[in-house]
């Protein structure tokens, strides 16, 4: 395996670096898995999931009660440069909900829930969004009725975009529990077990062919008191822990991808006879702006996160970057590497397709930048 230069140096102490080695001879010894031509890209990040479990590369930062290695965010970030660094298949992304359980389930319901969540053994998704509620989170219709003796409740409504529903076992669900109360205060999580009666999984197909999102449905679905996370009405500052880890620009391992994409597309512009097509150097140019833009916000995530902040609204700003970058570089290796349009299989031609839904999922541009308008800058409403 040929390793580039990574973007990410942040003075290693001496830990850091040995963790960085330990990984690269796991990876020696262990070859990147193959997608099989039959096997759906979900089930694919999973096999390579358990096996990043199986070497101890997943978790870094949770406490070694809940399953983790009980590291730091810094040993994450490192973990993720290096398999993006070698063009690894992307880290499991469970660090969102990791930290809002974290945050918000008992030490009861974490040393349960947290281990398995880990190891893969119990894959989770994200119910948050339904048919009229994106955006507006805050308006979702889906009620949890509690019973009268406070025991367990009854869920009816529907959830939509809910990526990977069909092959998980949890979800991590909202519903609002108050009809009185004022909407952001009105909404509580739950752990709901998708095999639960009542329950309905509806998968529907992506632009890129992937069998990402399903549509769940939730008749009188029965869930116990003990399955909610939190006091009711703790459901929003969780959901907004979740989305700001979510948000955040700490998935060092896009960045490695980026760099050596970027890296590919100066070499191919670089080798090329004849006249370059037009507007492409500047193109690139600003790619390589935003990467290294991208890599300062990393290193400073990282040190805020070191310094024991946790991710909060300053994440739209991380999103926004992201999203651009992503979107501006896909765009342009299109534009330089026009054979892997042709080739729609392609590896770049599916992230370039992909990178399309970076302004949507996570909350899209337009909410981060109100995000910013209101959280950050305390700027008046303008309506
Ligand atoms: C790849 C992907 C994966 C996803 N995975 C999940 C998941 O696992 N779980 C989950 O719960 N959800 C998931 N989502 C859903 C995602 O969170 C929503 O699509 C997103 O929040 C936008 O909601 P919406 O689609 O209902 O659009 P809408 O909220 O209807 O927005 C439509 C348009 O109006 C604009 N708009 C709306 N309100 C405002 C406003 N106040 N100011 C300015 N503009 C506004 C929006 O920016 C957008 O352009 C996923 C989405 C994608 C693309």
């Amino acid at each position: 395996m040929t390793r580039q230069d990574l973007p990410l140096d942040f003075g290693d102490p001496s830990d850091l670096t040995r963790l960085r080695h330990e990984l690269r001879a796991w990876l020696a010894e262990h070859p990147l898995p193959e997608r099989r031509p039959d096997e759906e890209p979900a089930l694919f990040l999973h096999r390579w999931h358990r096996m990043l479990h199986s070497g101890g590369w997943v978790g870094l930062d949770v406490p070694e009660e809940y399953g983790g290695r009980g590291l730091t965010a810094l040993h994450q970030v490192a973990v993720s440069d290096e398999l993006g660094a070698c063009r690894a298949p992307g880290v499991p992304r469970i660090g969102y909900l990791a930290h809002a359980l974290l945050e918000f389930a008992s030490h009861e319901q974490r040393a349960r829930l947290l281990p398995r969540m880990l190891t893969g053994d119990d894959v989770w998704c994200q119910g948050f969004s339904e048919p009229g509620a994106g955006s507006d989170l805050a308006g979702m219709a889906t009620y949890a009725r509690r019973a009268e003796d406070g025991g367990h409740y009854t869920i009816n409504g529907q959830k939509l975009w809910t990526s990977y529903a069909q092959y998980s076992r949890y979800c991590l669900l909202l519903a609002r529990t108050d009809t009185e109360a004022r909407a952001h205060r009105s909404i509580t999580a739950f752990v709901l077990p998708l095999d639960r009666p009542g329950v309905t999984v509806r998968p529907l197909k992506a632009a890129n062919g992937d069998d990402e999102f399903c549509e769940l449905f939730l008749d009188d679905v029965r869930i116990e008191a003990a399955e909610r996370i939190g006091a009711e009405g703790d459901g929003w500052p969780l959901a907004m822990t979740t989305v700001n880890y979510e948000r955040n620009a700490l998935d060092t391992g896009h960045l490695s991808k980026y760099g050596l994409l970027l890296e590919r597309l100066r070499r191919e512009l670089h080798d090329r006879s004849g006249g370059l097509p037009d507007g492409i150097v500047s193109a690139v140019g600003r790619c390589v702006v935003d990467y290294e833009v991208l890599v300062a916000h990393a290193r400073r995530r990282t040190a805020e996160r070191l310094a024991g902040r946790t991710a909060g609204p300053e994440s739209s700003i991380d999103k926004l970057l992201m999203t651009r970058a992503e979107q501006r570089l896909y765009e342009t290796a299109l534009r330089v590497l026009p054979d892997q349009l042709a080739e729609a299989g392609g590896a770049v031609y599916g992230e370039y397709l992909y990178s399309r839904a970076a302004s949507v999922y996570g909350g899209t541009s337009q909410i981060q930048r109100n995000i910013i308008a209101k959280r950050l800058l305390r700027l008046p409403s303008t309506s």
